[in-house]
């Protein structure tokens, strides 16, 4: 939150693009086979076999998708890959390359974009993937981060978000509203500073949150979990927009309905308390709170005993006949039809 005034800021004019582009990415190793060339040439060359490819691309904009009043550049960075790799992931793929392209204004010193690549760096180590190249060119406003993600899945085990069948259950991993939660602190706290800048936040009690929304996580955890117990569901998605929204993707794309049962939504303490602090209900933060990053899945009913005893996965509900649509049943029993409303809308 706090400008550092003595840092050291280069003009990114003193290196060229070339200069630019070789001195973000010199550090970065390679860690696949499938990549046969990598950063240099006019293209990538993978080599992927026999296995099946998955693509996903995000584009992230300044003042859109972050604000750099309290997103440090390295969260930012580390954060614009797992978006990413989190789609690969609901494939029930595995995450192996990405591409990074940025759009920046010389309001940014190339520390800044050290920064952004220390964090791009970090989630490479971290989800064990290749940078393989992207694009750098100038901005006349602010900063744009565009990422493309690949993957690889053997052929018969990719998994689409159109293959729920009636009776299945619905599975979410980890807990849900924690991005939204740590936003809306953080936007709280933007508020307080800009009133007296002197003040310094206590974020500690919110740690939790504040990390979800600043340094989110991609489940590549869970599919390995899901591969080592072998399951593979029957569809899947992730939750980047909030639990109700693609739950209605799910069921859409998949010609089901569904029941969700609120008192199985899985919370963290930390988000119940924050909810009350701010007068929110919980239900309704994880129901349209995005950018949680989890995933979302269906198993058939004769996978439950593989998943049952797993503290990552909880199952919320049942998938039903369309006609019977697709409801939320309420900790008073009563059964509420679950509306179409992405985090955005939620947010306005
Ligand atoms: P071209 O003019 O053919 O687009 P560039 O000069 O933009 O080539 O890129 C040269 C090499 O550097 C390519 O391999 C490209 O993928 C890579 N590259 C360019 N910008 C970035 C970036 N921001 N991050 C990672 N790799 C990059
Ligand atoms: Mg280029």
């Amino acid at each position: 939150m706090i400008e550092d005034k003595n840092q050291q800021r280069t003009q990114l004019s003193d290196l060229g693009e070339f200069g630019l582009i070789d001195h973000l990415t010199k550090n970065f190793k390679i860690k696949h086979e499938s990549t046969v060339k990598s950063i240099g040439d006019d293209a990538a060359v993978l080599d992927f076999k026999n296995k099946k490819i998955v693509v996903t691309t995000d584009l992230l904009v300044e003042g859109v998708h972050f604000d750099l009043s309290y997103m440090p550049l390295k969260h930012l960075g580390y954060k614009s890959v797992v978006v990413n790799l989190s789609d690969v992931y609901a494939m029930n793929a595995k995450a192996t390359q990405i591409t990074v392209s940025i759009a920046v204004s010389n309001r940014f010193p190339l520390e800044a974009l050290e920064d952004l690549y220390g964090g791009i760096e970090t989630a490479a180590k971290v989800y064990n993937i290749d940078v393989v190249g992207g694009d750098t060119t100038s901005s006349t406003t602010g900063l744009l981060i565009s990422v493309t993600a690949i993957g690889e899945v053997d052929n018969n085990k990719e998994v689409y978000r159109n293959g729920a069948k009636p009776n299945d259950l619905l599975v979410v991993t980890g807990d849900l509203g924690g991005a939204y939660m740590g936003l809306q602190v953080l936007e709280r706290e933007k508020e307080v500073y800009k009133v007296n800048p002197n003040s310094q936040p206590d974020l500690e009690p919110y740690s939790y949150i504040v990390e979800r929304q600043l340094k989110p996580e991609a489940r590549k955890d869970v599919i390995k979990l899901l591969e080592d117990l072998n399951v593979k569901p029957t569809s899947m998605i992730d939750i980047s927009d909030g639990l109700s929204s693609e739950i209605i993707h799910l069921c859409t794309q998949s010609k089901v309905g569904c029941d969700l049962y609120e008192n199985k939504i899985p919370l963290d303490p930390q988000i119940i308390s924050v909810c009350e602090e701010f007068n929110l209900d919980s239900t309704t933060v994880a129901l349209g709170g995005g950018e949680d990053y989890e995933l979302l899945f269906t198993i058939s009913q004769d996978d439950y005993s593989k998943i049952k005893a797993n503290p990552n996965l909880t199952v919320i509900g049942y998938i039903r006949e369309e006609q019977s649509g697709l409801h939320l049943v309420t900790r008073a029993d009563t059964k509420i039809p679950i509306k179409a409303q992405g985090w955005k809308n939620f947010n306005a």
